[in-house]
């Protein structure tokens, strides 16, 4: 078996992760379980991809072992792609998402339905010790409503009702969020890229 660090404290996220991963022989474990010291990763970059990318080799750097990031965030096109990168912190406040919310809900309540159209991102990025980096972006379309309406998921969820639904993501199952979301998109292409690396000489658990 081989492990492989996720840079998130998610565990909900490391479960998904470790749903694609595991077919590979790859067991996902916290940073905090691996040991890693406690550090502040700045997200300076101003790209899904960058940010997935610092968060990726500023754990690998403090472990040395393979690790998996996640960068995630909602684009409104009628916000010109706000809130973006700066999802986490739309209201000012890291993680506030009743205030994230709020401030969406007023930013984008002047325009119709028809033009509150976004979709949720999310890119995994996967790092090696040798030097090796592979990224996956996936999406999930869909629009924002004025009204939260569900109690489940996190984030935007009670916001955002996925193409095809009428319901927001806040009111669907896990399951159900899980088979459809940016994250497993991501992550089947990662699934994708991993079956044309070689893994060896990564076998022996720590
Ligand atoms: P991070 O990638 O964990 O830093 O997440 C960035 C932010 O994007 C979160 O704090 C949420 O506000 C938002 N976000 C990312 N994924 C989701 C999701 O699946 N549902 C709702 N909000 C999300």
């Amino acid at each position: 078996m081989k492990r492989i660090v996720a840079a998130t404290k998610n565990k909900g996220k490391i479960r998904e992760i470790e749903a694609i991963t595991s077919e590979f022989g790859m067991r996902v474990i916290s940073r905090d379980d691996a040991g890693v010291p406690y550090v502040e990763v700045e997200e300076t970059g101003i790209t899904f991809e960058e940010n997935s990318r610092i968060k990726a080799e500023a754990i690998m750097k403090l472990c040395g072992e393979i690790t998996i990031a996640d960068d995630s965030g909602l684009e409104v096109d009628c916000l010109g792609g706000a809130p973006g990168v700066l999802s986490a912190r739309y209201a000012g406040v890291d993680g506030d998402d009743k205030a994230n919310n709020e401030k969406l809900i007023a930013n984008v309540g002047k325009f119709p339905e028809s033009e509150r159209s976004a979709r949720f991102v999310s890119v995994i990025t996967m790092v090696f010790p040798d030097g090796r980096l592979l990224q996956a972006r996936g999406t999930v379309e869909g629009h924002i409503v004025l009204e939260p309406r569900g109690e489940g998921g996190f984030g935007y969820d009670p916001l955002f009702v996925p193409c095809g639904h009428e319901r927001t993501f806040g009111q669907f199952e896990p399951e159900e969020k899980n088979a459809i979301s940016h994250r497993a998109n991501a992550l089947r292409k990662l699934r994708e890229l991993l079956k044309e690396e070689d893994l060896a000489g990564y076998e022996e658990e720590k």
